[in-house]
């Protein structure tokens, strides 16, 4: 007998035929024996529109009672899975983030989960019931109701998997497991049997929204086996773990973030602090920088250009518009129309030239890269936003991943 946690997403419970679906499922994973937690996500589209509904009334919703708001979608779709599945003769408990012993930082809307307090979910097991958890929440030391960001389900599911002991983290998701691209982007995307965590986090951070990087980070922290597969299909998924011998191909995948957004600071003075106190004030925002070119210096004056979400770029021209007058630089230019491509694959730690491949591959579609940033297993370029897809495919493409065999030296 095996301890699972089952994670299903948005569109697994996206209406009441799903819902009913997927209780059928949880329901025979319970009869072959196995104890089954269950996470659930808000039904798809409800987060949106919540967040939607909070800005239609203020432009700044305060945080707290956004967590509040936002955390009730999560509640609304796990008690109605574990209503259906007690009529369908299978015990089940449904509990709030709260409820299940989650406890997180104070950071609203992004917080961080600090511990379980496991006892109660261990007792529902231990009665025999299948335990119903609300994603995406918790609460913190105040007792105040928290959320885990956009994609927070899967870390629930994962810090549940983690500190129940769990055999194994299923996230159950509307595709058949990890893609070597977005299979709704690039329709010869493959599937990807097994992959590290390292890959997946990487992924995740680049704008592959299949995980949240969270949940792949606890994964591999506590060595928990992930997999994900479709709730449509119920076809094997993809395993996440620490990857076997997956070092020979050179590139696994291909990502984009249209989520990005370039702020440049033009005419800084070149001189030690200034990049510490341009950066030290964003993040104090909870702002998350991602890439960084400085120019080089000429007659003691740099310019300076990163890349923030979307989402937060106004707030981050301000605030860098602010630095900027004190420390006496010049104008902040601000462009959302960009985003980013990528390729990941840890393969490119024993490889040259992939680089020069990539960079080579855009030129022929003739596009033009803005920045670009390399790590030891990815390499990103920033890009006009309208040629996303058309460099996805490229890429995708140029690497041989469309085919069967895969990029090997
Ligand atoms: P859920 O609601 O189940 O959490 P998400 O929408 O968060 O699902 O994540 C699944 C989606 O991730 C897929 O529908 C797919 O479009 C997208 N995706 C992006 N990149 C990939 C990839 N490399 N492999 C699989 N899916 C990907
Ligand atoms: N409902 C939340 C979101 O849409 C969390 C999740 O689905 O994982 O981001
Ligand atoms: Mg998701």
């Amino acid at each position: 007998m095996a301890l699972i946690v089952q994670k299903y997403g948005g569109t697994s419970v996206a209406n009441i035929e799903r819902v009913r679906n997927v209780s059928n499922h949880i329901k025979e994973g319970r009869e072959k024996g196995n104890d089954i937690v269950v996470v659930i996500s808000a039904i798809a589209g409800e987060t949106d529109r919540l967040i939607n509904l909070a800005r239609s009334l203020s432009s700044h919703p305060t945080e707290r009672e956004m967590d509040l708001l936002l955390s009730s979608g999560e509640r609304i779709s796990s008690a109605l899975v574990a209503i259906r599945l007690n009529e369908i003769g299978c015990k089940a408990i449904a509990l709030t983030g709260r409820q299940s012993g989650i406890l997180t930082d104070n950071i609203h809307l992004k917080a961080r989960i600090m511990h379980i307090d496991k006892d109660r979910v261990m007792r529902y097991l231990k009665d025999g019931y299948v335990v119903v958890v609300a994603g995406f929440q918790g609460i913190n030391e105040k007792g105040e109701v928290t959320t885990l960001g956009r994609g927070g389900s899967d870390t629930s599911a994962v810090a549940l998997a983690a500190s129940l002991n769990a055999d194994k983290c299923e996230i159950y998701t509307d595709v058949d497991g990890i893609f070597t691209a977005d299979p709704k982007i690039v329709k010869y995307a493959r599937k990807i049997d097994r992959i590290s965590y390292d890959e997946v986090m990487e992924m995740s951070s680049l704008g592959a929204k299949v995980m949240q990087i969270r949940s792949v980070e606890l994964g591999k922290k506590y060595g928990v086996p992930i997999e994900v597969l479709s709730s449509f299909t119920y076809r094997p998924g993809t395993l996440i773990d620490d990857g076997g011998k997956m070092e020979e191909v050179v590139v696994s995948g291909v990502v984009s973030d249209k989520n990005q957004a370039r702020l440049t600071i033009t005419r800084v003075p070149d001189r030690p602090g200034i990049a510490a106190q341009i950066f030290e004030r964003i993040a104090s925002k909870n702002i998350v920088v991602d890439m960084i070119v400085q120019n080089v210096s000429e007659e003691g004056f740099t310019d300076i250009s990163f890349t923030v979400p979307k989402d937060d770029a106004d707030d981050a021209s301000k605030i860098a518009d602010e630095v900027s007058r004190e420390i006496g630089g010049g104008e902040v230019t601000l462009n959302k129309n960009v985003s980013k491509v990528s390729i990941v694959g840890v393969g490119m730690r024993s490889h040259w030239g992939v680089a020069a491949r990539m960079f080579r591959i855009l030129a022929e579609e003739g596009i033009n890269i803005k920045m670009i940033s390399t790590s030891e297993i990815k390499i990103s370029c920033i890009i006009d936003e309208k040629l996303t897809e058309s460099a996805v495919r490229a890429l995708h493409r140029g690497f041989n991943l469309d085919k069967e065999e895969l990029w090997v030296r």
